[in-house]
């Protein structure tokens, strides 16, 4: 009788024990080296609903949703510095450095100082950075990964910055922030590309032709179309900017592995502009490019894919018959969807991430060191009524366990 009530003594201590554990942070101090690239793919402005959008979209046009075959779901918050609603530069910020900053601020804390970033790091390693978006490439999102400026509007300064950094793979909208004007004295960053030896192309066929890093592809002056506008003959997909990106990528880094973002970059204006005709196929188009990275994952197994995105933009709600409703015109605090899969998914198997976590884990999953930020900032909260619902709508009932179609090369 003694030994049974000391044998259940000792069992309910290490239940204790083992639920204390998994209460501490899902990522360690060190470095583990878990994957040789990170490919992480970012739907500015996406929040839950948006999803929801991409999902009848994707289902309506008889296609699978790609972020549904991902093994590891989550959700994430999003608030800048001081607790406030985020911009898509705090943001970018926060994913790039693990540190939180500022609206408006790029790779710099509130006082003003450097944040090494993610894509450093993995330079520094010997590794190769992509960068791909169907916005400008000097706005925020992408900019965030590279440049430490006090300003986002300031885009030419961030387009030779880009260059600047020799960020190996440049593809996107944004090609008059390149080019040469009357009033400037700096010079432009295509010349300074042309000088750096990158190849530069503008058009879709160039692009296909295009065979060697580092490669600037600018397909628009400013953003590129909207999916629903997109001219396919004039400007590629997304999704074949991925896919080019990962053929050059792997090509060329090796061992040494590569950092890629990819940033389905106009669902934030959609959303801005209440545009429930075109924001479906902006969500559908970014998870197609989302298939073309899951693709190339499954066929290597040492990739690790990451899908989420800055903030929430324009409070949509998805009524039951469809209607897309907007509550706002701007972004809102509404924590935003995570996906995760391949080597170190499982760090990512936590009710709540922020996303100062994601430069963490990213930089673990790789083996590279991101120094940390001398500011100390609470992690936000949103109550426990708000994570159930959030929940309910990631992980929707009618989606079958993700994991029984989806075989994960583990290692
Ligand atoms: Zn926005």
């Amino acid at each position: 009788m003694q030994t049974r009530l000391w044998a259940v003594l000792v069992l309910s201590l290490a239940v204790a024990l083992i639920a204390l554990a998994s209460l501490a942070p899902a990522y360690a101090e060190q470095p583990v080296a878990a994957a040789r690239n990170v490919i992480l793919l970012i739907g500015d402005g996406m929040g839950p609903a948006q999803l929801e959008a991409g999902r009848r979209e994707a289902a309506a046009t008889g296609r699978q949703f790609a972020m549904d075959s991902m093994p590891v779901r989550s959700a994430m918050t999003t608030l800048s510095y001081g607790g406030n609603i985020t911009d898509s530069a705090a943001s970018a910020t926060a994913l790039a450095t693990g540190c939180k900053t500022v609206n408006r601020a790029l790779g710099i804390d509130p006082h003003g100082a450097h944040l090494p970033n993610i894509a450093e790091a993995v330079k520094a390693a010997g590794g190769m950075v992509g960068l791909v978006s169907t916005c400008s490439i000097t706005s925020a999102t992408p900019a965030g990964f590279v440049v430490h400026i006090d300003d986002r509007g300031s885009g030419r300064d961030i387009a030779r910055a880009l260059i600047e950094a020799r960020t190996d793979l440049v593809l996107g909208g944004g090609a008059a922030l390149f080019m040469p004007t009357l009033f400037e004295r700096a010079r432009p960053a295509l010349e300074m590309a042309k000088e750096a030896g990158y190849t530069v192309v503008m058009e879709k066929d160039e692009l296909e032709a295009a065979s060697g890093l580092p490669l600037l592809g600018l397909f628009a002056p400013t953003d590129m179309a909207y999916e629903v506008d997109r001219d396919p003959a004039e400007e590629p997909s997304l999704r074949r900017m991925a896919q080019k990106a990962l053929d050059l990528l792997a090509a060329s880094s090796g061992e040494a592995g590569f950092f890629l973002m990819v940033e389905g970059g106009r669902i934030d204006h959609a959303c801005h502009a209440n545009d429930a005709a075109r924001l479906p196929a902006e969500v559908a188009a970014f998870d197609d490019a989302i298939w073309a990275v899951l693709d190339f994952a499954r066929r290597r197994g040492d990739t690790l894919v990451i899908v989420t995105a800055d903030h929430e933009t324009g409070q949509l709600e998805v009524r039951r018959d469809g209607q897309l409703v907007f509550g706002s015109d701007d972004h809102t605090d509404t924590p935003v969807p995570v996906f995760a899969e391949g080597p170190g998914q499982e760090w990512f198997d936590v009710d709540m991430l922020d996303n100062t976590d994601i430069a963490k884990l990213m930089a673990r999953a790789l083996g590279v060191l991101l120094e940390r930020s001398a500011v100390e900032v609470r992690r936000p909260e949103i109550g426990w009524a708000s994570a159930q619902r959030l929940q309910q709508i990631i992980r929707p009932a009618h989606i079958a366990d993700p994991a029984s179609y989806v075989g994960i090369a583990s290692r």
